[in-house]
């Protein structure tokens, strides 16, 4: 009887994930345009793959793929069989090196017109990783990484980049950026922390919001925006061994909780594309898995725009993660759990297998069709059916131009977080000897990072002469500045000299650095500064002479050896192309600083907790349970001036429906002026899952004058108490919650 049950139930289930399949087809499909459907409808089953592919450009040109022929140039023959012959849907990536103007122009042009020669002329879309700007257009203007774009705690910087990145991609003939990544920075060992939004849920969505709504602007067939694609969807940024692309295990809980929303706030803004996580969540690799590709994407959340893999992922599933045992069935499994198209790059091999499968009927034409006019939907909306060709230069003036760049700049001066600065050493004043030192001191690569010309970011042939390093932003400032390298990222260098020239200064400026790395490439064994670097600052710091660090890092690397004996410290992140203007005259005054920590700085390698940890890791010295002992915590971050909160008051001290206003008084202090960020972190006193210690749930960041005063107000409502309960939905518990603003506190009750 048993066996009889058991065989029932699991005919019911096969029957139900079948229903399923065909009811979340339905669910998830989207009207497409007329003319979508129209060209759908001519189209040929190789066309329908054709489409779906898409190849880096390396497959098209002369040479090997990965190491081109220079200068770069079409291989006829290949730009042939890709466009005309497989009428590939789209193209991705550089050779390797950052290209001019010019040059994109010839190579649009050049895959334009190979389209014009199908019977369909369907036009290809271009997809670039613009990263922090236009990164692969020489000229182009770079930004801080994304991580210090979060430290600014101001969205409308974040927004503003992102119209600017899209005008240069635009300028470049291109439409699609393979960005933001949404990704949350809790691993701190990850290669990729830099390219997030940093740890938190409620920052990193602010961002995402701005950043979407600046590079789509109101509508993507505007010449001046393109598609934006969030990205990696999901959890890609948590694995559990630190290395990239390694497996994450996370619970439901965490998943909606944490890595969800930032993917929720950039559909509901209308991000038109997605890109798909290239590892696996607890044993199922995502390209594999239709729950979270099509169930969660599409009937939960209404995604409509296009999926596309992340790079060679479909082939991974047989390769790498050891699901498929054919490459014929990973592109089955692929294709048939949500997948649109498939960053391929390098071969044809999923083009001939699409269409066998096809053909096999292994793959439903419902979902090809779905997937096909997703593609299609997209070009139309970017305006390519009327025109795919590169733009005309003219109408692109303020490309690279000084007021881009002066963007890039009050992005960085706001970004750059001031952590220490005892007996306010900082700012200095030009009258003062200053030995300028440490692998980040003259280097213009170790300012912007990775995808910077290049993937990796690190050649330095592509720095440009008219950005300055900081050495040469504090010479051309008229700064009395000695340089020695004194230490390169890992080998002390010229020690003798570097310390005759501490000894002659008043002050040392030493930066630390980490080489620019992304990916695979950036994957490391532990989080300790390097160790001739460490020794190098701690050699320094027996000269007893007042220290300014300045750290350019892709992640917190631990520094607790040597902050004692730093007067200030300066998080730097990676403030792109600007970023040595902007740290001179942090440095010197000219600016406030004003950029808090998007991310809990940790103290110890092996202690590694976010902001919103649970109350049993607090610091409790009684017991020894001291795990939550950051080196700086997240949100943190002084001016050269002070700043007093007051008069902290709520509308009510019960919170129902209509929501509660909050509000309080902030007064600078000082003598100068300056901008701080006003954080409302809110906790939950008792709830039936245990609350985070606190989390942030408003922050707004105000300027204010020399001993100006300002009331800042926000509205809280039930829903931004709510978190994932036992059923895995949202719910706001009613109970007391605690309001903390900087050191006022209020508590508030939620009785519905
Ligand atoms: C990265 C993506 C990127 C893609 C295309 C992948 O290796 O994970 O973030 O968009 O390459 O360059």
């Amino acid at each position: 009887m048993k066996k009889l049950i058991a065989l029932f139930l699991s005919i019911s289930l096969i029957s139900c994930q079948n229903d399923e399949l065909k009811s979340s087809e339905n669910k998830g499909s989207t009207k497409f345009h007329p003319k979508v459907e129209e060209i759908v409808s001519q189209m040929s089953i190789a066309e329908k793959a054709g489409q779906m592919t898409q190849l880096n450009i390396d497959v098209l040109m002369q040479g090997e793929v990965f190491n081109l022929s220079e200068p770069h140039r079409f291989d006829p023959e290949k730009l042939k069989k890709a466009i005309v012959d497989y009428k590939v849907g789209s193209i991705l990536n550089v050779g390797g090196h950052a290209y001019s103007l010019k040059k994109w122009h010839e190579i649009i042009n050049g895959i334009d017109e190979a389209a014009q020669k199908t019977s369909l002329k369907v036009p290809v879309l271009y997809g670039i990783d613009a990263i922090h700007g236009a990164n692969y257009t020489l000229g182009s203007t770079l930004f801080p990484q994304q991580l210090a774009q979060a430290a600014t705690w101001n969205p409308s910087l974040v927004k503003r980049g992102a119209e600017i990145t899209a005008y240069e991609v635009r300028a470049s003939g291109i439409a699609w950026n393979f960005s933001p990544v949404l990704d949350l920075a809790r691993q701190p060992l990850w290669s990729r922390f830099f390219e997030t939004y940093g740890e938190d849920v409620y920052l990193a969505k602010q961002m995402t919001k701005a950043a979407i709504k600046g590079y789509e602007g109101d509508s993507i067939i505007d010449p001046y925006h393109v598609a934006s694609c969030m990205k990696h969807f999901l959890a890609y940024s948590m694995p559990f061994s630190g290395k990239d692309r390694t497996p994450v295990y996370l619970a439901e809980r965490q998943l909606r909780e944490l890595f969800l929303p930032s993917f929720e706030e950039a559909i509901k803004t209308g991000a038109k594309t997605v890109m798909i996580n290239s590892g696996e969540i607890n044993g199922i690799p995502v390209h594999a898995n239709r729950k979270i590709l099509t169930e969660l994407l599409r009937n939960e959340l209404g995604f409509k725009g296009l999926a596309v893999t992340d790079w060679e992922d479909i082939i991974k599933l047989h390769s790498l993660h050891k699901v498929a045992p054919s490459l014929k069935e990973a592109v089955k499994m692929a294709i048939n759990a949500g997948i649109d198209m498939s960053m391929v790059p390098n071969d044809y091999e999923f083009t001939d297998l699409l269409i066998e499968l096809i053909e096999e009927n292994e793959i439903p034409m419902s979902r090809i069709d779905e997937a096909v006019s997703r593609i299609l939907q997209l070009k139309l909306d970017l305006g390519l059916f009327e025109n795919a060709a590169a733009p005309d230069l003219k109408d692109y003036p303020l490309f690279g131009s000084d007021e881009f760049a002066e963007t890039a700049y009050n992005t960085a001066i706001e970004s750059i977080s001031l952590l220490k600065n005892e007996n306010n050493l900082l700012p200095l004043n030009k009258d003062q000897k200053i030995f300028l030192t440490g692998p980040g001191a003259d280097e213009y690569t170790l300012l912007n990072g990775a995808w910077t010309r290049t993937w990796q970011g690190s050649d330095k042939s592509f720095d440009e002469e008219d950005k300055a390093t900081i050495l040469e932003a504090m010479q051309a400032s008229g700064a009395k500045v000695d340089f020695e390298l004194g230490c390169a990222i890992s080998n002390i260098e010229n020690i003798e000299l570097a310390m005759s020239k501490a000894k002659k200064s008043d002050i040392i400026v030493v930066c630390i650095a980490e080489e620019p790395s992304t990916e695979k490439p950036g994957d490391i064994n532990s989080l300790d500064l390097d160790k001739a670097q460490l020794e190098y600052v701690q050699t320094l710091q027996k000269l007893n002479k007042p220290m300014v660090l300045v750290m350019l890092l892709n992640r917190p690397r631990i520094v607790n050896q040597i902050v004692d004996n730093s007067q200030s410290i300066l998080m730097a992140y990676q403030p792109g192309s600007e970023g040595g203007r902007a740290i001179n005259d942090l440095i010197f005054g000219i600016h406030n600083p004003s950029g808090k920590l998007p991310f809990t700085y940790p103290r110890y390698g092996s202690t590694l907790l976010s902001y919103d940890h649970k109350t049993t890791e607090r610091l409790d010295t009684e017991f020894g349970m001291n795990a939550f002992n950051p080196q700086w915590e997240f949100g943190f971050g002084l001016s050269y001036t002070e700043f007093e909160y007051s008069d902290f008051k709520i509308s009510s001290d019960s919170l129902d429906d209509k929501g509660l206003k909050v509000s309080i008084t902030i007064s600078n202090k000082g003598e100068r002026e300056g901008k701080e960020v006003v954080q409302l972190y809110v906790s939950d006193d008792y709830a039936s899952i245990t609350p985070p210690v606190k989390r942030l749930r408003k922050f707004s960041k105000i300027s204010l004058k020399a001993k100006e005063s300002k009331q800042v107000e926000f509205w809280l409502y039930p829903q931004d108490l709510a978190f994932i309960g036992n059923d895995l939905k949202w719910i706001t518990e009613p109970g007391s919650f605690s309001l903390e603003i900087a050191n006022q506190k209020k508590t508030i009750v939620y009785a519905p």
